[in-house]
């Protein structure tokens, strides 16, 4: 399939929007590896500027062929598998957009970023906005593994939060960790899994735990393998007394499943 059949770019003199949900072209920039398991991936593309992104979990649709493609001209026969990718960074004056993709071993998503070169071109639709990126009054209780890490990055390195955040994150081990912009309000615990497989929620769970929770109006966002995600609002709601509304969890990729990722609240 021609990638012109479906990716529509918008006229250079188009109006701008105030959220974008057409497809779009974009070429690879910059590729950089930001720890042994994550890929962060740099896009351009001519319409990118027009993207609004608010919210710390915004993210986009990324198309991917199945072999590497230079050229939206060399298309035939290509095929496109899409993913979901959180918006890690984005500058509406270059129009760059920057995604970090977790190198996980398995799946066409997972193996481009493994093989990505400067001058790929790769399609995007959206951003979908999400409604949970207010945060709490009081604080905000960001919880995740390696696929929550660019939206919990992107909330920490913006200070996209009025009220403290305290963070959780899941990762494979030590050398997994980043460099991220904390305000002094900030906490970021890093949870190594070292040696265990990921899709155990026992890690976080014992975290959360230890962790004295603060009085008021604080608001939860999950973001994990699906039924890590579905243990932990359950071991929030039920032992924790967090009330169900004031948690939102997804379920970012579901294991033994191809783009497994749900939303659970
Ligand atoms: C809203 C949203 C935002 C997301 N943002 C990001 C992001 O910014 N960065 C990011 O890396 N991921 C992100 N993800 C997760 C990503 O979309 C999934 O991991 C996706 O399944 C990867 O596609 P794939 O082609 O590599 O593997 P798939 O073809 O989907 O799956 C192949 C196999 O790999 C396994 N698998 C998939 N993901 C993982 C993983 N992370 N670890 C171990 N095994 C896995 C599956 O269980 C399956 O067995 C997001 C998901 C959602 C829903």
């Amino acid at each position: 399939m021609r990638i012109a059949d479906f990716l529509v770019p918008r006229r250079r003199d188009a109006a701008p929007a105030a959220a974008v949900s057409g497809p779009r072209i974009a070429s690879v920039v910059a590729v950089e590896l930001v720890s042994p398991r994550m890929r962060r991936v740099i896009l351009q593309g001519e319409t990118l500027s027009e993207i609004a992104t608010v919210g710390f979990d915004d993210h986009i649709k990324l198309m991917l062929p199945d072999r590497a493609l230079f050229s939206v001209d060399d298309t035939d026969g290509v095929q496109w598998t899409r993913r979901n990718y959180t918006i890690r960074r984005f500058d509406p004056a270059s129009g760059l957009l920057t995604l970090d993709l977790a190198l996980h071993g398995h799946g066409p998503a997972a193996g481009w970023a493994r093989d990505v070169r400067v001058g790929m071109v790769v399609g995007i639709m959206g951003p979908k906005r999400t409604r949970h990126s207010a945060g709490g009054r009081d604080g905000t209780i960001l919880i995740g593994d390696e696929t929550a890490l660019p939206a919990i990055g992107r909330c920490l390195d913006e200070g996209m939060l009025e009220s403290a955040v305290t963070a959780f994150v899941e990762i494979a081990d030590e050398g997994e960790r980043q460099e991220i912009g904390l305000r002094a309000c900030d906490r970021l615990t890093w949870l190594p899994r070292s040696g265990r497989a990921a899709g155990d929620a026992g890690e976080i769970v014992s975290a959360l735990r230890q962790f004295e929770w603060p009085g008021g109006d604080v608001r939860v966002w999950i973001a994990a393998e699906a039924e890590v995600a579905r243990v932990v609002r359950a071991y929030l709601i039920e032992e924790e007394a967090v009330p169900r509304d004031h948690i939102r969890a997804a379920g970012y990729w579901r294991l033994g499943v191809q783009d497994g990722g749900l939303r659970l609240k």
